[in-house]
């Protein structure tokens, strides 16, 4: 990729050399007076892939002419729906495709998993998590702690930004994962942090609290579909995400999981089961005893979501023939264009919060606008660019690679340069 420049020639020819151009024809976008948006916020809800209609429909059929048999015929027999999104998840966060499975939304599955990992004792108790985290892992973990009698204050340690900073710094991770390391019984970090968009180095975080015997953990609903992974290979113990923000499975969307295979494939690990979680052969027999599947599915519960999934296995057809490192790949070159244009505007009173360095973060980035963040927030709105607001002054611009262009990247520059 040539040099950045302000030029429209340099968005023109981005455009014109993207061989992932064409997956935009596979969404629907939003209408703002009549026109096609351009779609910042993958990061919060992806957009609709065309293809999504299709196979809730062939569902709807299935339901309609077979019925109860519909979990055992149809070109996708609903027995094994989770199944179906297996190996393309697989490729997407970096494991093997037993360790991986799809049930519910992220903030249950986290507690499920957190049941499973979360062994307190009198000396190894303490969870290490980010401060400021997104407010339904806080809670997760708040409950959690206070179901196991223990108080959430001498409990949970939050790690802060140093002073005057708003992003951690992996050593001030690893310091304080070192510091509580005889107390420490697990770590609950997001992969990437959605209100500054900084990605933290899951393997270094993991390694860490590894040495300490500590479980390590990652709430990766900002990462799935955004930044490749290597779970398998880094040996996270466990990861959640939700399927409705980079993986575009639609609101409410199936969430998934991974569980490292030592422990997927351990049917003696402990979990709270449910028939869904017991080996397929036996599940209709209603027999006692549960015998949990030697995979991650192992820690499904309750019927398959088919509608939800659905959805997922429409964009999860995208993913596979795009390919995780084309999709990064494009993505590090869209958005330092964003940072790039944004560094063009020094009269601007705003800050980029996200790091600058692209292994550091996703497709996000924040900016905190000190003045005018509102106002430049309806500007866009009005202009047919949907971005996302929060006080005080903060708009979190996601390009997602799958279905914005460097065009799109210019035109909100524009706006920025030409109204304030
Ligand atoms: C979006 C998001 C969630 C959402 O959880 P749900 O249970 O799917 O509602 C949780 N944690 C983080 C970090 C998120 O970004």
């Amino acid at each position: 990729m040539p040099p950045y420049t302000t030029e429209p020639d340099f968005f023109v020819q981005a455009d014109a050399h993207d061989i992932l151009s064409s997956f935009k024809n596979e969404f629907y976008f939003p209408t703002i007076q009549n026109q096609s948006a351009i779609y910042f916020c993958g990061n919060s809800l992806g957009l609709q892939p065309k293809k999504a209609e299709h196979i809730i429909h062939s569902e709807l059929n299935s339901w309609r002419n077979n019925a109860i048999e519909g979990f055992f015929h149809g070109s996708h027999p609903w027995l094994y729906y989770q199944e179906y999104a297996k190996p393309t998840l697989a490729k997407v966060m970096g494991c093997l495709p037993h360790e991986v499975t799809v049930m519910n939304t992220l903030t249950v599955n986290l507690h499920l998993l957190l049941m499973s990992f979360y062994k307190p004792t009198s000396k190894k108790f303490k969870i290490i998590m980010e401060a400021g985290a997104f407010p339904s892992d806080q809670y997760a973990v708040e409950t959690l702690v206070k179901h196991f009698g223990l108080n959430p204050e001498n409990t949970i340690i939050e790690i802060e930004p140093e002073p005057g900073k708003k992003t951690l710094t992996t050593e001030n991770i690893l310091q304080t994962i070192h510091q509580h390391a005889h107390e420490l019984a697990l770590v609950l970090m997001s992969g990437i942090q959605y209100y500054t968009g900084q990605l933290f180095d899951i393997p270094a975080i993991t390694e860490a609290a590894h040495k300490c015997g500590a479980v390590a953990c990652f709430d990766l609903a900002h990462v799935a579909g955004n930044v490749p992974m290597q779970l398998h290979n880094w040996d996270v113990d466990f990861a959640v995400w939700c399927s409705y923000k980079y993986l575009n499975g639609g609101p409410g969307a199936v969430g998934g999981l991974y569980v490292h295979e030592k422990y997927a494939t351990d049917t003696t690990f402990p979990r709270l089961g449910g028939w869904w979680g017991n080996d397929e052969k036996e599940r209709f027999k209603m027999g006692k005893g549960f015998k949990p599947k030697a995979n991650a599915s192992g820690w499904n519960i309750s019927t398959t979501q088919v509608m939800n999934t659905a959805a997922l296995l429409a964009s999860l057809e995208i993913f596979e023939a795009a390919g995780m490192e084309a999709i990064r790949n494009k993505s590090i070159a869209l958005t330092g264009y964003l940072e790039f244009l944004l560094q063009q505007l020094p009269h601007l009173s705003f800050e980029i919060i996200t790091p600058s360095n692209p292994n550091e973060r996703g497709a996000q980035l924040s900016l905190f606008f000190k003045e005018n963040g509102e106002a430049i927030y309806h500007k866009m709105l009005e202009n047919g660019i949907i971005v996302d607001y929060r006080e005080p002054g903060v708009i979190r611009v996601a390009p997602a690679p799958l279905y914005c262009s460097f065009a799109d990247v210019f035109a909100f520059y524009e706006i920025l340069k030409n109204n304030f």
